[in-house]
């Protein structure tokens, strides 16, 4: 059986007023540049940080899962930082001059564990920020997570916090059971069909929903409009024109935290779907390319894109949670105008219905890649 390592990440947003932004920015700046293999030692700056960037921070770059926009973060390199972590027992793991510390105090009263930040926060001797201890590590810690690595950076200026959980988990041996997930369905974008000998037990789609993030836009623009034309004309007082911006910003967010909120929704569904079932789970090989291009021309430039980061966001979750979780995954093409018996081209008919004029295959066009999920099973076992 082959342990792997699992990891999954969380940010914390921290308090501006015990953080300065400046300090963070020149650490992200070294950070930076010792990626790149330079090594710069500030004079003013403590020695135990700047030790922490020349470490081991190298390794596990690669397995840190923060949505879709790792990269674009990385261009301002997050500061990697060592944890140490101590226990209510008295026991402690790790580097005991560590940056960020975890205190446990106690297994009862979980109000009473901290979050520590050591000389991090503030260029300042002794300087330490504590935080509350957050729910995800002591849900971490309990399956049996070890938060072993911490980043510090900046995300649209603001500070945050990244912690990052390590488990070793041995995957499990799929029942029999497949769970099939298509991103690219009609109507939600995420499709998914419980498969078991090569018939479906259950199919579904939902997730995000398109018409409402299009409403939701709109009435933004239409909200930005009217104040850009206020603001042409000189009208409308102070307290008026700051309400109506606020209430165009809180759209907007609103739309994010919605895709964002969906994206978390059904990852963790589908997780304890497969987990329930013990599943093996295929995943639709989406191609992101063709997949824009279709959203953007049905659904306009911003609202295309935006739903297509949700889906990417949601793979992204799906596959870490997977991972966390031992459960086994693959990702296959599940096309949905190619026939899975004969692999001619599908012809649709009234009622988005698909049709082989090669073989006589037939069915509704959201359901042709469950049945390539089934085809790709059968094949398989003919290997085997
Ligand atoms: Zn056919």
């Amino acid at each position: 059986m082959k342990v792997q390592k699992a990891h999954r990440a969380i940010l914390i947003e921290l308090p501006k007023d015990s953080c300065d932004v400046d300090h963070i920015k020149r650490l992200m700046a070294l950070s930076n540049l010792a990626y790149r293999d330079y090594e710069v030692w500030a004079t003013d700056m403590p020695k135990t940080i700047q030790h922490q960037l020349y470490g081991s921070f190298k390794n596990y770059m690669g397995s840190l899962v923060f949505g879709s926009t790792p990269k674009r973060w990385f261009a301002g390199t997050w500061v990697p930082l060592k944890v140490l972590r101590i226990y209510s027992d008295g026991s402690m793991k790790g580097d005991r001059g560590a940056p960020v510390v975890l205190e446990f105090r106690s297994d009862v009263d979980f109000k009473r564990n901290v979050i520590r930040l050591r000389q991090v926060c503030k260029n300042e001797p002794r300087h330490v920020v504590e935080l509350p201890m957050h729910k995800w590590v002591i849900d971490r810690v309990k399956e049996g997570g070890d938060v072993k690595y911490a980043m510090i950076g900046l995300k649209n200026n603001e500070p945050y916090l990244a912690l990052v959980a390590e488990r070793e988990v041995v995957s499990y041996q799929p029942s029999g059971y497949i769970l099939a997930i298509d991103i690219n369905s009609w109507s939600h974008g995420i499709a998914w069909g419980l498969i078991r000998d090569g018939r479906i037990v259950s199919f579904k789609q939902e997730g995000l929903n398109p018409q409402r993030i299009v409403s939701l836009y709109n009435q933004a623009i239409k909200r930005e409009k009217k104040l850009g034309a206020l603001k042409k004309l000189g009208l409308g007082d102070e307290t008026n024109v700051k309400s109506a911006k606020r209430m165009a910003r809180r759209l907007r967010s609103r739309i994010y935290r919605l895709i964002n909120e969906e994206a978390m929704f059904m990852a963790g569904k589908l997780v304890r779907k497969a987990l329930k079932y013990k599943a093996m789970v295929v995943i639709d090989d989406v191609d992101w390319e063709s997949l824009r291009d279709l959203l953007v021309r049905k659904y306009g430039k911003r609202v295309g894109k935006l739903l297509l980061s949700g889906l990417k966001r949601f793979v992204k979750l799906l596959v870490t949670q997977l991972q966390w979780n031992g459960a086994p995954y693959e990702f296959r093409r599940l096309p949905s105008t190619i026939c899975p018996v004969c692999q001619h081209e599908l012809t649709q008919e009234d009622g988005r219905v698909m049709v082989c004029e090669n073989c006589g295959f037939k069915a509704p066009r959201d359901m042709v890649p469950m049945y390539w999920a089934i085809k790709i099973e059968n094949t398989k076992n003919q290997i085997y």
